[in-house]
């Protein structure tokens, strides 16, 4: 195969102003500019070939597995493996040792580099079962910043077997390993750049996981090319983050804090944020507002799992009108849809436009044809929804060590199956170009999984999805699942799994709680009597699992049991 162009990435940061900071760790204020992060990937990755007993250079291809905490270590690592042309496979603290065992010998990592903060969790990983023994690779503090003065050499690229390999977030099965070649995570990174305009204005607050895509790529490695400072706050709290999107509007904090201009997290924290911004101080309330406002934040960002409307909203008000920005991704796809810079394109429910350079197309579920722009409608002008399927640069090319699975998820003609359902509906508000020439014509709208969210009542199709987007409006309640359970007559019927919120627990007749026949009321005037759920059981809590995300096979069989 043809010779793929020299790393951007490294030209990228070598590009940057070398007094500029790239990384901030934010408890303790302390910054690191690009110029150092430089020396220091020098130093790592000859530290990484010296604890492999091998030369630098000849650790390409290998799978190189690391836990560090969300910081500067963290960066120097990731970017030290991507330097000698290996495979990333970065781990999560939060993991079991099991867990971690099991994406060690799927990915048959050669080695394990961890910090110490997580030496001993590395030690118990390695002691119990495993195929084959990674060799333990101890980070060292980089803190102090590195006395290397080596120039830093970084290869061309010759082959495509370096990169990163991300596990998907297990919501429906087993974690896949899916390989992201460095081409594939640039052509990622370019095309979000397109759309998102990240700068090196940009000031980053970063609160992700960073072994799943949405940390990794949109909010380290694409910020890394453009320049921007990436401010680390870990581990996460909700007091942590207002405070320090709060501090350089107070007295007190001003002189010494920028403020962040992009903010991206999942619906689940834009949620626990919202609850808690009350009982903030008044002064605090109003430094908030002054830093979420559009002159001070350029973009807040939300993705992995459906944005609630209430949520969007009440963050939006927050924010002074500077919506509330939705967007698609996946392990598999990076980020795939995208709603528009443009006010006016961030549509509520909608996750956007293809973004440049992906190429999408809804396949119906029904008739297996793809579904050509104006052809959005039926014969009986309903609207036909499809799977996602993708293809492009952006798009990963096979699952690790599972050529099955790889086979099965692609189309003949090179089209990935997402597995995701979708609509595309005109908005005449939106779509005219405002954002940028991908940004245009019908937007996405997300229905659900076909494995858990497609709901099939008689001969109607239910969107899981849409249905909790209407209860979630219902102020009685806080959280919900909608899933379907077996039915003898329909095949299936709609249930819903509820959490109430504090004013739900009255809203029944009498003062009791929130009821199914609550439901049906608060539901009828706004959808169809067969997608109104059938059932609903109250739980005080809805399992999630690090992304925000319900395992809907799993919820059935707790609430329902086994007899569904
Ligand atoms: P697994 O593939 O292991 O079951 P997963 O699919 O949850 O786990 P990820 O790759 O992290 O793993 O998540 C991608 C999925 O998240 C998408 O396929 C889609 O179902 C969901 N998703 C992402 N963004 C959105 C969004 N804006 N709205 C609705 N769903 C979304
Ligand atoms: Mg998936």
């Amino acid at each position: 195969s043809a010779p793929l162009p020299r790393t951007p990435l490294f030209e990228a940061i070598k590009s940057h102003d070398p007094q500029s900071p790239a990384i901030i760790h934010s408890n303790s204020g302390r910054n690191f500019s690009y110029g150092s992060l430089l020396k220091d990937i020098a130093a790592a990755k000859q530290r990484l070939a010296n604890d492999a007993n091998r030369d630098a250079g000849s650790l390409r291809g290998e799978r190189v597995a690391f836990l560090v905490e969300n910081s500067y270590d963290y960066v120097v690592t990731l970017l030290a493996i991507l330097g000698s042309n290996a495979i990333a496979v970065p781990l999560s603290p939060a993991f079991p040792s099991g867990e971690l065992r099991y994406i060690l010998d799927q990915s048959g990592a050669l080695m394990l580099a961890a910090s110490d903060k997580f030496a001993t969790k590395a030690e118990d990983v390695l002691s119990g079962p495993l195929a084959k023994k990674p060799i333990l690779s101890r980070c060292e503090k980089i803190v102090e910043g590195s006395k290397s003065t080596e120039e830093v050499v970084l290869e061309d690229l010759k082959d495509d077997r370096s990169g990163m390999m991300l596990y998907t977030s297990g919501t429906t099965n087993r974690p896949k390993g899916v390989l992201l070649p460095q081409s594939t995570l640039m052509a990622q990174a370019q095309s979000l750049s397109q759309a998102w305009h990240y700068s090196p204005n940009d000031h980053f607050l970063h609160v992700l996981p960073l072994h799943h895509i949405h940390g990794t790529v949109n909010a380290l490695l694409t910020p890394l090319l453009a320049g921007s400072t990436i401010e680390f706050l870990f581990p996460f709290s909700v007091d942590s983050v207002w405070s320090r999107l709060a501090a350089p509007f107070l007295q007190s904090t001003k002189q010494s804090r920028k403020p962040i201009t992009f903010f991206t997290v999942v619906p689940t924290i834009y949620n626990r944020l919202l609850q808690s911004h009350n009982s903030l101080s008044l002064e605090m309330q109003t430094a908030t507002n002054e830093a979420l406002h559009p002159k001070n934040m350029r973009l807040n960002i939300s993705g992995s799992a459906a944005l609630p409307t209430p949520t969007k909203e009440a963050w939006t008000e927050l924010s002074n009108g500077n919506v509330l920005l939705e967007r698609y991704g996946m392990t598999e796809v990076g980020m795939a849809l995208s709603c528009g810079l443009a006010n006016e394109d961030r549509v509520d429910g909608s996750v956007g436009w293809p973004l440049p350079s992906v190429e999408a197309r809804l396949v119906d579920l029904d008739t297996k044809t793809i579904i050509k722009h104006g052809e959005e409608l039926d014969v009986n002008g309903k609207e036909r929804s499809g799977e996602i399927q993708l293809r492009g640069p952006t798009i990963f090319k096979e699952y690790w060590n599972n050529p099955t699975a790889t086979a099965k998820e692609f189309t003949d003609d090179g089209f990935f199956k997402t597995g995701d359902v979708a609509v595309r509906r005109p908005v005449p508000s939106a779509g005219k170009g405002a954002s940028g020439d991908w940004a245009k014509g019908p937007m996405y709208f997300i229905l659900g999984r076909l494995s858990a969210d497609i709901i099939k009542v008689g001969g109607e199709k239910v969107s899981a999805l849409e249905v909790e987007r209407e209860m979630l409006s219902i102020p009685a309640i806080s959280e919900c699942a909608v899933v379907g359970l077996p039915s003898e007559t329909w095949g299936q019927k709609v249930a819903a799994v509820v959490v109430l919120s504090e004013e739900g627990k009255t809203a029944g007749k009498d003062g009791k709680p929130f009821g199914p026949m609550d439901l049906r009321r608060g539901l009828k005037d706004k959808m169809a009597n067969f997608k109104i759920p059938q059932e609903l059981k109250l739980v005080e809590s809805i399992p999630r699992n690090a992304m925000g995300k319900i395992n809907k096979k799993q919820l059935v069989l707790q609430v329902f049991g086994d007899n569904t």
